[in-house]
């Protein structure tokens, strides 16, 4: 049995676990894929403080062996479900781990387009991260969809790569931060498609191009294009545990800036939690927080 296990190891969770390992806790984390989570994807971290210019990858491996450093174990397992109790017990599909208290820092996953053939096409043209597959899109024609801060940044990574890059976005105004779309307005070989969604993905084989809808006139184009990378949020990872937290209509786990849920002994940090600003510097904020409180919690 460990005092902590942390579910999740990206920057919330592995902040979370320098502060419990600080505290002389027994730290477990769990994670399903590898450690970093989102940020790992991205190439270049501007504005977390004190780090301009880091790259996504040696921000997480930093982090992930500091908290290594310091003590923390970790699994590359699933969590399940957890068994509530004085102890809690996390299962896996492979075994069942025992702690004091849990803290859930699960992040959130690629939303989908919810379009025929995107499952299908991830790898053959449909892709969730530009930096990870946007030098096999080098002189193409590509587009991304959405209008987020990940959709804007996505298009100027990608701009310098492809030949052409479509922006489709479903509104004529940006969520993203003006001085991205600014940047990204300057580019000459960007295209921006608005108040518009993907409606089909033409492919043999391979995705060979889009059809777009324009929402207002109902018109249909087809955009011959050999990469679409979708950018259209993140849908949290909190599903498993809802026995557990109270979830809000869109699936973030209902927990306050003290990270405590409705059942003692489990928390909730990072991008899985109802917030404001889904930023690394609050997923960190957050992983201290919920480990600060489940120091508390263990002591009370
Ligand atoms: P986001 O901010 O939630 O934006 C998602 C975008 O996709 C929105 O423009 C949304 O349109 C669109 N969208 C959602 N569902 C759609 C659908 N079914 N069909 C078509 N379009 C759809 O997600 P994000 O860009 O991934 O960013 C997530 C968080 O990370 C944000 O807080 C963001 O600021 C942060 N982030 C920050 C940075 C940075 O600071 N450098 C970089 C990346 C991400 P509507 O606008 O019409 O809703």
């Amino acid at each position: 049995m460990v005092d902590i296990l942390i579910i999740g190891a990206g920057p919330a969770g592995l902040t979370a676990a320098i502060y419990a390992c600080r505290a002389e806790k027994s730290t477990l984390v769990l994670e399903a894929k590898s450690y970093g989570g989102q940020i790992i994807n991205t190439p270049d971290i501007a504005n977390y403080p004190v780090a301009p210019n880091i790259s996504g990858f040696e921000f997480a491996t930093t982090l992930y062996n500091q908290a290594k450093d310091l003590g923390a174990q970790f699994k590359f397992e699933k969590a399940v479900s957890i068994e509530d109790g004085e102890v809690k017990r996390v299962h896996t599909a492979q075994n069942t781990y025992e702690a004091r208290a849990v803290i859930l820092a699960t992040g959130a996953e690629n939303r989908k387009l919810g379009i025929e053939g995107e499952d299908t096409l991830v790898g053959k043209g449909v892709s969730y991260c530009a930096t990870c597959d946007g030098n096999f899109f080098r002189k193409k024609d590509v587009a991304v969809a959405g209008g987020g801060n990940t959709a804007v940044e996505d298009a100027l990574y990608l701009a310098d790569l492809a030949n052409t890059v479509y922006l489709i976005h479903r509104r004529d105004s940006f969520r993203a931060d003006a001085a991205l779309v600014s940047r990204l307005k300057a580019k000459e070989n960007v295209h921006f498609v608005l108040n518009s969604n993907v409606t089909k993905l033409v492919a043999e084989g391979r995705l060979q191009a889009v059809e777009v809808t324009d929402k207002n006139t109902g018109e249909k184009t087809t955009l011959p294009i050999q990469g679409l990378f979708v950018a259209v949020g993140q849908v949290p990872e909190n599903e498993n545990f809802k026995s557990l937290v109270e979830l809000d209509a869109g699936g973030y786990a209902v927990a306050g800036e003290n990270c405590r849920t409705k059942t003692p002994g489990v928390f909730v940090a990072g991008d899985n939690r109802t917030k404001e600003v889904r930023q690394l510097v609050t997923a960190a904020a957050d992983g201290a927080v919920a480990a600060t409180e489940a120091i508390r919690f263990l002591g009370s």
